[in-house]
This record gives structure tokens, sequence and C-alpha cells, in this order.
């Protein structure tokens, strides 16, 4: 079976240029094709490729169904000062959840503190995205958001069938990390993301243990028994602790966020839409920065100087695996599965655009 290592690797800068182009053909504005493109593009420098240009296919079937609104800005709902309600709209959920994101930036650091809420985006993709904006501007951040559009694969905690979709949230703080970096906790509160399931099914090979149930509720390490028909779940992350931030995802982006959460009255026409209920606060309005920041070190020290266990170790923090994907995938590109790349490039044909000029773009 080949690994990641084996894929042909693509310039990110060329990667980014080949998606927008796809974009622009599919109808969006050359500033909406860009956001999406770059999203895409750092999800897979972030080490995330679940979250990258393979969703692209995805995305154009659902501009097709009508789903996806195309030049869909944020819009402002409500603006009390320092709570900001908005809506997405149904378009990419990339560019209005980072355009609601910029606008909450602007406030809090007025106010110090701003909370916002996204309802009715399409996919918003890696949400760690929105927390490295807040850190990039001094903010901190913590994100809850909520899936919604198709049928549920996480088992409620002591249940046997799926009520739940994989339910992310961020923590995010400009300091708190390794080598002084941010600190960026972005997880699913599922044990692990679907898509693992189903590249494992498809490659023939185990789930790890602890990850998942069949149909009746029995621990399986079959990813067939997952996603097969009746279908198994998935386990929340940490047993009733994930089951608890997941649900809490839901009330936080789906009820007070106000786009509805995975009940069965929720529209589910199997896309995936997304809601967001965030607040972002200045730090250093709570305390002297520097004294902070050297806490912050003072801890990350502590941490990363345990002794690496066998099974798991050695000892990180939140945002290591990324900035390590990062460094890698920036020197030596990031690397494609064929059959990736060519779903992408069937996706820019149907909307005209030649693979002579994609895979031009994609060599430059
Ligand atoms: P993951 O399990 O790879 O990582 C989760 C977190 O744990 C990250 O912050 C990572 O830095 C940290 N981490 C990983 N290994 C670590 C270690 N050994 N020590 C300390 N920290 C460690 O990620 P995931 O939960 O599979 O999520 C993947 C991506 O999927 C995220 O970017 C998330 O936003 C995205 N996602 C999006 C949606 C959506 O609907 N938009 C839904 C689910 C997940």
């Amino acid at each position: 079976m080949p690994s990641l290592a084996d894929f042909p690797r693509h310039a990110p800068a060329a990667l980014e240029a080949m998606v927008a182009r796809i974009f622009v053909a599919a109808g969006s504005a050359p500033e909406e094709a860009a956001i999406v493109a770059d999203h895409l593009v750092r999800a897979h420098l972030a080490g995330h490729d679940s979250h990258g240009v393979h969703l692209i296919p995805r995305y154009l079937d659902d501009l097709a169904a009508g789903r996806l609104r195309l030049n869909t800005a944020a819009r402002l709902l409500d603006d009390q000062g320092a709570l900001l309600r908005f809506d997405g709209g149904y378009g990419l959920g990339q560019r209005v959840t980072a355009e609601a994101t910029r606008q909450a930036i602007l406030r809090a650091q007025q106010t110090g503190l701003v909370l916002y809420s996204v309802a009715n985006a399409m996919h918003m993709g890696r949400i760690g995205t929105y927390g490295e904006m807040a850190v990039a501007a001094g903010l901190a951040a913590l994100l809850f958001v909520n899936v919604t559009g198709h049928e549920p694969c996480v088992a409620p905690h002591g249940g046997i069938a799926a009520r739940l979709l994989t339910n992310p949230l961020v923590v995010a703080l400009p300091y708190g990390g390794s080598d002084g970096r941010p600190f960026l906790l972005d997880m699913a509160t599922s044990q692990i993301a679907l898509g693992k399931v189903n590249v494992a099914n498809a490659g023939g090979y185990p789930i790890p243990p602890g990850t998942a149930i069949d149909p009746a509720g029995r621990p399986t390490r079959d990813p067939a028994a997952v996603v097969g028909e009746p279908p198994g779940a998935l386990l929340p992350a940490g047993l009733h602790k994930g089951y608890g931030l997941a649900v809490a995802c839901e009330l936080l982006a789906g009820v007070v966020g106000g786009g509805g959460t995975i009940q069965p009255g929720t529209l589910r026409d199997g896309t995936t839409r997304n809601n967001l209920f965030g607040i972002l606060f200045a730090p250093g309005r709570l305390g002297d920065p520097a004294a902070q920041r050297a806490e912050a070190e003072a801890l990350a020290a502590y941490l990363l100087a345990t002794d690496a266990a066998e099974e798991t170790g050695p000892v990180r923090l939140a945002g290591d695996p990324e900035h390590v994907a990062g460094t890698e995938r920036r020197r030596l590109g990031i690397p494609l599965a064929p059959a990736t790349l060519e779903a992408v490039l069937a996706a820019g044909e149907r909307f005209g655009v030649t693979r002579t000029e994609l895979l031009g773009l994609l060599a430059a």
C-alpha cells in the first residue's frame, strides 16, 4: 500500500494557483477563489490533507446541486458592540468565516472581547485557520463549531447508533506552544475523523483500536463495519468528555449561533454545513503580556521535559504536528495521491478548464 511519501509533491504556490483557477472557472470572483485556494493549501501545509484539495469535487457537486452559493459574503445581521451575529448565506464556508472572523478581530482590538456567531455556512474547512487569524492579530480564540447537512457518524457516549458528526473546536493563544510558538488546539470531538475510516476501508487496513463500534455496538477495527450498511459509528474522543464537548458545540454553535443542530428536523441533503460560535479576546488586557508569555513558556518547557512514553511519546504540544508538517512541506512540496489530483482535474474540466492548463499551473 503506497504511503504519502511515495506520492508526487507539488509546490504550495503552484497548487494554490491551480485551485484558484478552478474556482474562478466555476464562477467565483478572483478574491473569493483566492481565499478558498489559500485555505485548502494551508490545510495541506498543516498536515491535514483531509481538509485540502480533495474537497473540491464535493464543493462543486454542491454548486451543481444548488446547495452552495458562490460569491456570497458574510452578512452582519446584528451588531451589539461586543456581540456580532453573522449569516453565511450558504456561501463558501472558508470565505464567509474568514470575513466574519476578520470583522470580529477588528472589533476585539477595540473592545478587548468579542463574541460572534456565523450561521448557515457551507463547510468551513480547517477551523484552526480562524484561530491562526486571531493569534496573528495578538488575540486568543475559543471557537466551537457544529456540523449538519448529512447523516451522523459519531455515537453518543453509552449509545450504539450514530447521532452526531465530528464537531470541531479550537483553543488558540499567541503563546504556550513549543519554542515560543502559539498554542493551537484544533480538534474534532470524535476519536478519529471519518475520512480516516474511508481511507482505511479503501486501503483494506484496520483502524486504530478504541475508535469505533460496529452496528451492534461491539468495538471494531474493521472500517467496513463502520461505513458499511447498516453503518457502525465512531466513538467520541475521550469517552463521555468528548461527547460532552460535541454536545456543547451543538448548543453553542447550532442553538445559540442559530443555524440548527444535528437533530433530524435539520436539513440533511448529503452536504456539510457548519455553524460557529466564537469568542475572541485580548489576553494582554487581563495582565502583563510579558509575564503571561514567560509563564506560558515555563509551562511548555516543564511539560516537554517529560520522558517519552513507549507507545505515544515523545511529549508534544498542540500545534507541533502542524508546524512539523508545514516545515517539511514548504521545503519538499505537498504530496498528493494521483487519484486525488485526477479528481480535482476532472472537477476543473467540468467547468471548462483544460487539464493542460491546470497541469501547466501546477508545474509552474
Ligand atoms: P488531530 O487529531 O490531528 O489533532 C488534534 C489536535 O491535537 C491538534 O491541535 C494537534 O496539534 C494536537 N496534537 C496532535 N498530536 C499531538 C500530540 N502528540 N501531543 C499534543 N498535541 C497533539 O486533528 P483532528 O481532530 O483529526 O482534526 C483535523 C482537522 O479537521 C482540524 O483542522 C479540524 O478543524 C478539522 N475538522 C473540521 C470539521 C468541519 O466540519 N469543518 C469537522 C471536524 C474536524
